[in-house]
């Protein structure tokens, strides 16, 4: 409970309604939503629930031996005693150090519009730069060629040495001083993975064999990929003449170990990134530059009381801090963040900025403990309340005139009689007296008990049902898939299945099918003494054959499906059927629950390509090496529309199709996905599936599936003030019309992109606000309303444009749209636009907000000066121009988990995270980051590197060998096995803290990555570098500060 006003986190002077609503809320609100107590000190994750066992991604992995190893002989050697580890003589090296004892930077921008944290002291010294003003790069950075080299010199030259010199050789002075470059190796063949299985299997990087464009002559260009006409700095570049003799092509990021990232690019990678870039620029120390590891720690140090939601326009703090929020008008930001909260007052500030207006809303977002979750009011039998004119529903910006009869809508200013139920007297200052009593009325999230027309043909919900379907070909039963699902359903996961919060047992029905050319349907009745199975082989006309008995209550009829979970494997055993269908599988479930006239989820685990006589059959159709071509589209995109059909069946339908694929090869995910992709559901991967590897994985992912807040047969909406609307939706759902999204499911994961548009110009004084509502059935089977306001203040000045960007949610934008294109453009114009899209963004700023600086400067506004290393990661990242990285299937795999996923998920993908392992201290876990820069790993070090979908442990070349022992319980480095390996529980400090720390990883990312164990210079650590968005990358793509030398030419350009 609050006394007294809470503390403002932002200290601009509070307007009107905020401090009207800043009042205390909750003396006359005792227990139905006072907000949570907080803690003061919310550092270092300690809100973390217990650990849980490792969760994992499906993409990225490596074949495995085809062979199933003798996994317990490797992982469970006897414990080793703990080897006295603690004090290793490597250390990372503090990068404000380095930073400080730098030149001086130029300085200016003092006019620059304050930040959120402007109320903090500057730091002293040059940290100021980065903190309280736009940030400048070191000289070296800002000047165009010169003949002298930069970081040292602290002079700027006279400004008309600064444009942009057609040659740049030597602009920044003598090469790098590097530990020795190992650029002899740059001929050595590629790596070979051990007991590499045929080709494009699986999720883990392959090299292509011929390895053809890493050592390309850079003067022949592949046809296509010139490089840009847009970038006019490269045509001039003497590329030939630096290229020939390439000894320091790798340029100053090349590190030991890194020569397989050449400057040459593959097919299709070659124009966007400064990637060609023949000159030798002057290595640039790193910590001149705006870093993210830097930027969080200070945010984070910066939080020091809970974000309060009591005014329009609040920044929130950065997505990957901790902070906790409080509701106090506009909802969290972990429901709705916006690209700006200053939206510009007409459209033209839109053109000339490239800053996207956009939101990307979770509506089911899970929250921390400590906050308030969104109370549920009723207001019986009148339902909920509504503008007449919008239908915009109660919010804390609804203004009450009249006395209390009627209420001036903040979204289009219409005034709408109050239903005498819901009348209330108003008090001296205008407000309603039940204003803290009612959470539509003082919240900026809340939910409402639907009435029946708001239920599908006015009839309340049944609660959902679950049904499971099991490939049981012969694969999948040698495979051992079909014993472990049938095992982990009956022992672990019916015991799962969700439930409301104050529900004792859960009411969601399960039904239970199999399949491979046919369908297995099962009578689970509790009547019976045993199962039935009945038989359906008409694929083209699919019905279900039994209504009553299919979908039952598990704790009803648990010994018929005890009973029929163990005679499963035991009835396919000996199957010789390799061929399997998936549409029909499909359509049954969907029939099944229509049959039950209930909503629900459909799981179907599968594991090949649906060859067999059906419909929805498919072929082979893979052909890698399209990949990262012009071409790349049609393998990208679904080859016709029936899993696309099937899935705009099941959002119509209220159910989601969880698609769990085992492929020991190509399985088509760009088509079947589809089904995934329209209906809400989710794919998740497991390739050369072996309950030694994968069991884990496996398990956690069902439990954590069963267990996230879901929504079944949702329709969302967004609403806007008039003069700015919605007009392009991103993310997983079916549209039949041009503002519902419908979704068979949404969960807590999953989240959408709005963009709006101007219709008309905003007055600047006013604010705007957004509303999303979303109509749902809970898992127990209720209809409500999730209710998500938010305001937003307008502005006609790009000083309080800027100042006001959410970088974060910017990129989840930007992100989602490249991979939208996907299937429509090509790779060269995709990374294309993003780079003219942020030189643009940063050109404006330039323009309008950083005039008196010197020209040849690279300026960065405060809230953007991330922006040039998240749009490196993102120009190579795997998901937008994996090559020889993924497999085809892989590719659509990611393509398709970010276009759902929230800004968390966007960041840890852009900027992966990466802590030390060798010296954990129990009461500091987690430790502090370290970048994404292999001169940051030490030798004598071990890291871990995750990114939301896989994690790496890397093991330095001169690491104790007691850390290994302590950590595997193996004796030698040399027995670790990269897939294979697992951090064993084993009692000694290094064992439990590392555990400790992968425990608080997966649980912050909702998904049990899959974990390699990579040890320095072996044949896979060109895979792990490629997650080192700072450095150059794994198959071209640029280095960040190489970027940044392009993205200013790219600027200076504009600005000419
Ligand atoms: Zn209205």
């Amino acid at each position: 409970m609050l006394a007294g006003p809470p503390p403002s986190f932002n200290t601009n002077p509070p307007s009107q309604s905020m401090q009207q609503q800043s009042q205390p809320t909750s003396q006359m609100y005792p227990n139905q939503f006072a907000p949570p107590t907080l803690p003061p000190n919310f550092s270092g994750n300690q809100q973390l629930p217990p650990p849980v066992p490792p969760p994992n991604f499906p993409g990225n992995q490596h074949p495995p031996p085809t062979q199933p190893p003798n996994f317990q002989g490797n992982q469970q050697p006897p414990p080793i005693a703990p080897p006295n580890f603690p004090n290793m003589q490597h250390q990372q090296q503090p990068p404000v150090q380095q930073f400080q004892s730098q030149p001086n930077y130029p300085t200016g921008n003092q006019q620059l519009p304050p930040t959120q944290f402007s109320s903090q002291p500057p730091m002293p010294g040059n940290q100021q730069q980065f903190q309280n003003h736009p940030s400048m790069m070191p000289n070296g950075m800002n000047q165009p060629p010169m003949t002298q080299g930069y970081p040292n010199q602290g002079s700027v030259p006279p400004p008309n040495q600064m444009r942009p010199a057609p040659t740049m050789p030597n602009q920044f002075g003598p090469p790098p001083t590097m530990p020795t470059p190992q650029y002899q190796q740059q001929s050595q063949p590629p790596p070979s993975f051990p007991n590499q299985p045929a080709p494009n299997m699986g999720g883990m990087p392959q090299y292509p064999p011929g390895q053809p464009p890493y050592n390309a002559p850079p003067s022949s260009y592949p046809p296509g990929n010139l490089p840009p006409s847009g970038t006019p700095g490269y045509p001039q570049q003497p590329l030939q003449s630096q290229y020939p003799n390439q000894p320091n092509l790798s340029g100053p990021q090349s590190m030991p170990g890194s020569q397989m990232n050449g400057p040459n690019t593959y097919p299709g990678q070659t124009s966007s990134g400064p990637v060609q870039q023949p000159y030798q620029p002057q290595r640039i120390d790193p910590d001149m530059v705006p870093n993210v590891v830097q930027v969080l720690e200070q945010s984070q140090e910066k939080i020091q009381q809970p974000f309060i939601t009591n005014a329009p326009g609040l920044l929130p703090p950065l997505a990957a801090t901790n902070f906790v929020c409080q509701d106090q008008g506009s909802c969290n930001p972990r429901f709705i963040r916006s690209t700006t909260y200053t939206i510009p007052n007409a459209h033209d500030m839109i053109k000339q900025s490239h800053i996207p207006i956009a939101l990307a809303i979770s509506p089911l977002a899970s929250l921390r403990s400590d906050e308030l979750e969104p109370p549920v009011t009723n207001f019986g039998e009148i339902g909920p309340v509504r503008c007449h004119r919008c239908k915009a529903y109660m919010c804390s910006f609804m203004q009450f005139i009249d006395g209390g009869k009627r209420f001036l809508c903040c979204f289009c200013e219409a005034a709408t009689d109050v239903p005498t139920e819901y009348f209330n007297h108003l008090d001296h200052s205008g407000r309603r007296m039940d204003w803290y009593q009612r959470p539509e009325l003082c919240l900026g999230s809340y939910e409402i008990v639907a009435t029946k027309q708001y239920c599908k043909d006015e009839k309340w919900p049944e609660p959902p049902a679950f049904i499971f379907m099991i490939d049981v070909s012969y694969n999948s039963v040698r495979s051992g898939l079909v014993e472990y699902i049938c095992h982990i359903l009956k022992t672990e996961l019916l015991n799962y299945l969700p439930k409301d919060k104050d529900a004792e047992t859960s009411n969601i029905r399960v039904g239970f099918a199999t399949f491979d050319k046919q369908i297995h349907f099962y009578n689970i009745k509790n009547t019976l003494g045993q199962p039935q199975m009945m038989i359906v082989s008409d694929l083209e006309d699919i019905f279900v054959p039994l209504l009553d008995g299919f979908l039952c209550l598990p704790h009803e009829s648990r010994g018929v499906i005890n009973s029929l979970l163990e005679q499963i494997p035991q009835t396919f055993a000996n199957t010789q059927e390799t061929e399997t269908i998936l549409a029909p599988v499909i359509q049954s479930g969907i029939q099944a629950l229509k049959g039950a006239n209930c909503t629900g989820k459909i799981y179907v685990f599968s594991t090949t390509l649906p060859i067999a006589v059906a419909p929805g059959k498919l072929s082979n159709r893979d052909d890698k090496k399209l990949l990262g071509t012009d071409k790349e589209k049609v393998l990208l995109a679904p080859i016709n529309n029936v899993y696309t059909k099937l899935g705009e069946e099941c959002a119509q339908n209220g159910c989601a199709v969880d698609l769990f694929v085992f492929p020991n090869n190509y399985l088509d995910i760009a088509t079947i996905g589809e089904v995934c992709r329209v209906s809400g559901g989710q794919i998740y991967k497991f390739n050369y599936f072996s309950i030694e590897n994968d069991g884990e994985r496996l398990l956690d992912d069902l439990k954590r599936n069963f267990q996230r807040s879901t929504a079944f047969d949702a329709l969302m909406r967004v609403r806007t003030s008039s003069g700015i609307r919605p007009i392009d939706f991103l993310g997983n759902f079916y549209m039949t019309n041009a503002t519902e999204m419908i979704f068979g499911t949404i969960d807590s994961d999953k989240s959408v992109s709005v963009e709006l548009k101007h219709d008309d110009k905003l007055a600047v004084e006013s604010n705007t606000y957004i509303q999303a509502a979303l109509l749902y059935t809970s898992i127990s089977g209720q209809r409500r309303l999730r209710i998500l306001t938010l305001a937003l203040t307008v502005t006609s000045s790009y000083t309080s444009l800027y100042p006001a960007c959410d970088l974060d949610t910017i990129m989840n934008y930007i992100t989602k749209v490249a991979l939208r294109s996907i299937t429509v453009s090509t790779p060269k114009s995709i990374r294309d636009n993003i780079i003219t899209q942020a030189a643009n963004m940063l050109a404006c700023y330039r323009k309008n907000c950083a005039q008196a600086t010197t020209a040849g400067q690279l300026i960065l506004p405060e809230t953007l000066k991330l922006l040039p290393v998240y749009v490196t990661s993102l120009i190579k990242c795997d998901a937008l121009t994996g090559t020889q990285t993924v497999t085809t299937d892989d590719r659509s795999l990611l393509m398709q988990r970010l276009m759902s996923m929230d800004i968390k998920g966007t960041f840890a993908y852009l900027y992966p995270r990466v802590y030390a392992l060798h010296d954990l201290e129990e009461d500091k876990l987690p430790p502090p980051h370290v970048r994404c820069l292999y001169e940051r790993f030490s030798e004598v070090g071990a890291y871990v590197i995750e990114n939301g979908f896989v994690m790496y442990i890397w093991l330095g070349s001169q690491v104790d060998p007691s850390f290994v022992q302590s950590l595997f319980g193996i004796q030698n480095t040399a027995h670790i096995q990269p897939e294979k390996c697992r951090i064993v529980d084993l009692d000694n400090p290094i064992s439990r803290n590392v555990r400790t720390l992968l425990n608080v990883i997966r649980n912050e990312r909702n998904a049990y990555m899959k974990l390699f164990i990579v040890q320095q210079r072996d044949s896979i650590e060109p895979f792990f570098k490629n997650y080192l968005v700072e450095d150059k990358g794994f198959t071209g793509g640029a280095s960040y500060v190489d970027f940044l030398y392009h993205l200013h030419r790219e600027i200076r350009n504009l600005l000419q």
